[in-house]
């Protein structure tokens, strides 16, 4: 076993790595994978509520063949006996446990269990930081549609500013040479996101009929004390609402990480859209999930 690799966010993978894992994507949904984690312990520790991707990492290492366990912050010691959290970490690597999928509401938290774990992390969201997995999983499902995003124009909506799956996924794009347009109010979306391939669009109006790939972000209220805009002034600007829908055009296909607020960032009318994309990302969340756990276990 190939150690101490772990996945913290993006740059941690090569660009010929994606490529790998996206292959391995393919490769695990057409046809059922082998046990090709047996005999490896996956740990996954959860600080935070999660529905989809506590699932699909579970449900993936599973159809590896791994072995499985789960805890929460009640199950954990060092929250409530006085042992440190680098102890623990140790104590885990004692026991032999090959990975540790981490997700905790503070930024570097799972690079700093990795610093004294000697298997595999891999962040499963770090408070606004990063969540490289769901970024895998987002390229993946444009890459299904387009086969490649080169020039190819992507909205994302919303709260950027706290979303680890925005700051992920920029990087991802750039990566692939896609045109993002980064929409919403300043509080939002700060000036300094634009760059090289990136863009800021403060009127949602002016990219529906441009853009091939529109992603919608949840506000990320658990992240900030007051709402900087008005819920009434946010919807009105920012909900993909039938309005806004009737100008996307048919090819544009719309995607959210999950969970979705509706009648906040979309009206019911995007549930019923012939490019909503949603079910497909939560699908192709267990079958990249178990590349990344394949490439980081068995390596290229
Ligand atoms: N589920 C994603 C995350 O954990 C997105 C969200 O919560 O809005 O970051």
């Amino acid at each position: 076993m190939r150690t101490r690799r772990s996945l913290l966010d993006l740059d941690d993978l090569g660009t010929e790595e994606f490529e790998e894992i996206f292959a391995r994507t393919a490769a695990f949904e057409s046809k059922p994978p082998e046990r090709r984690l047996a005999g490896i312990a996956c740990v996954n520790i959860f600080f935070e509520p999660s529905t989809r991707t506590f699932t699909s990492f579970n449900l993936a290492e599973l159809r590896l063949g791994a072995d499985v366990v789960n805890l929460t912050p009640t199950d954990l010691s060092y929250l409530h006996k006085g042992e440190t959290i680098e102890d623990t970490i140790v104590t885990l690597s004692a026991m032999g446990i090959g990975v540790l999928v981490v997700r905790h509401p503070e930024e570097g938290f799972p690079k700093s269990v990795a610093m004294n774990f000697d298997g595999h992390v891999i962040n499963a969201g770090d408070g606004t930081h990063a969540h490289p997995t769901q970024a895998l999983l987002d390229l993946y499902t444009m890459l299904e549609e387009f086969g490649s995003l080169r020039e190819r124009v992507v909205a994302i909506v919303g709260d950027v500013l706290h979303s680890r799956v925005a700051h992920s996924l920029i990087a991802g794009l750039r990566r692939l040479g896609a045109q993002t347009v980064l929409v919403g109010p300043e509080a939002f979306v700060p000036e300094e996101y634009a760059g090289e391939g990136v863009r800021i669009e403060r009127s949602f109006d002016a990219v529906l009929g441009s853009a091939d790939v529109i992603l919608l972000l949840r506000i990320q209220r658990e992240r900030f004390v007051s709402m900087p805009i008005s819920d009434e002034e946010y919807k009105r600007r920012y909900c993909l609402d039938e309005k806004r829908l009737a100008r996307v055009r048919d090819a544009t296909i719309v995607m959210h990480p999950g969970p979705y607020n509706r009648g906040t960032e979309l009206a019911d009318c995007v549930l019923a859209f012939a490019g909503w994309r949603y079910a497909k990302q939560v699908l192709h969340g267990i079958s990249v999930r178990m590349a990344v756990l394949d490439l980081l276990i068995n390596g290229s």
